[in-house]
């Protein structure tokens, strides 16, 4: 098993399959009255967040504790990184509290990286800036895998705001390792030129979102990250929705067994329609239920809790 979970490119197919069948054990526990394993009683998980989040923290939380670990939740706000304390010395203080593993989302892409550099436990990444989050793509696989039966030979696009989702990134990664066919689908202004190239060869890219649809079996929704966008990226959020968001009729070109996903937060009447979202093809919920025991599974595997 890896040491360090920092990027979709950093699991190959066996390693990810280990993780997804490791996490539909884990799913049995949640359906328990006593949701807990004593599988990591005594190890301790420090999650280190210095942006903003809510279902990831939560998740990566209520996974360690499952397990039975310790957790320590560290948020910037109100922690001496107000009074310009280095990544660095953070580390050293959770190296020094003996951390096992540290859980990371940072805005800068890159910072777990050098974290890992830091620290003698396991790091996992969990959103650094634009670049990568693979503990969702993670958890996307496993939610297709789960509604769909398999994910070799899926088509799947990812539609939208590819230029600042690390969502698209890690799942381009991870999908394509798993033998899934990626297609990235926005505006040209939201697709780099070469991001598909750079990230895995077979991914396609297309700007027409309804010549799309009738051929993919996942339709995966990003959202507009206004947040990381300095310029305008499009003319207006109503012609946004014209082109790229997904409605109902687009709902309806979908192939009959297709679903539709969004790693949230989601803009309603954005890139998707509340018709859309609250469908029973979308799995929005359900992925965040996955999240949970896909996040256990990466904790369990990472610290070694298979060969204890
Ligand atoms: N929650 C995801 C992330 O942190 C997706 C998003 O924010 O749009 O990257």
């Amino acid at each position: 098993m890896i040491r360090h979970l920092l990027s979709g490119a950093d699991l190959d197919a066996a390693t990810a399959t280990q993780i997804l069948d490791t996490a539909a054990e884990m799913a049995t526990v949640a359906g328990r009255e006593v949701k807990k394993l004593p599988a990591l009683r005594g190890r301790t998980v420090v999650n280190l967040f210095y942006e903003d989040s809510t279902r990831t923290r939560i998740s990566f939380e209520a996974a360690a504790k499952r397990l039975s670990a310790d957790v320590i939740n560290f948020s910037a706000k109100g922690s001496s990184v107000t009074k310009g304390e280095s990544l660095k010395d953070t580390a050293l203080t959770l190296q020094a509290m003996g951390a096992d593993a540290v859980v990371v989302r940072h805005p800068a892409s890159g910072a777990p990286h050098r974290l890992a550099d830091w620290v003698d436990g396991s790091v996992v990444n969990a959103g650094d800036g634009t670049h990568e989050h693979p503990t969702q793509a993670l958890l996307d696989a496993y939610t297709m895998r789960s509604r769909l039966g398999r994910l070799a030979g899926l088509s799947v696009a990812v539609v939208g705001d590819v230029l600042h989702s690390r969502v698209a990134r890690s799942n381009v990664l991870l999908l394509s390792t798993l033998g899934a066919k990626v297609t990235l689908v926005g505006p040209p202004t939201l697709i780099p030129v070469d991001i598909a190239a750079a990230l895995a060869p077979g991914t396609a890219v297309s700007y027409d979102l309804d010549a799309v649809l009738p051929g993919v079996d996942v339709v995966m929704m990003l959202r507009v990250q206004r947040e990381r966008m300095g310029d305008s990226y499009f003319p207006s959020a109503r012609e946004y929705a014209r082109r790229y968001g997904l409605d109902g009729p687009r709902l309806r070109r979908l192939p009959d067994h297709a679903i539709v996903m969004h790693p949230g937060p989601m803009n309603r009447g954005m890139e998707i329609t509340p018709e859309v979202a609250d469908s029973p093809r979308s799995t929005i919920v359900e992925q965040v239920a996955n999240g949970v025991s896909v996040r256990m599974a990466v904790l369990y595997l990472l610290l070694g809790g298979n060969n204890r």
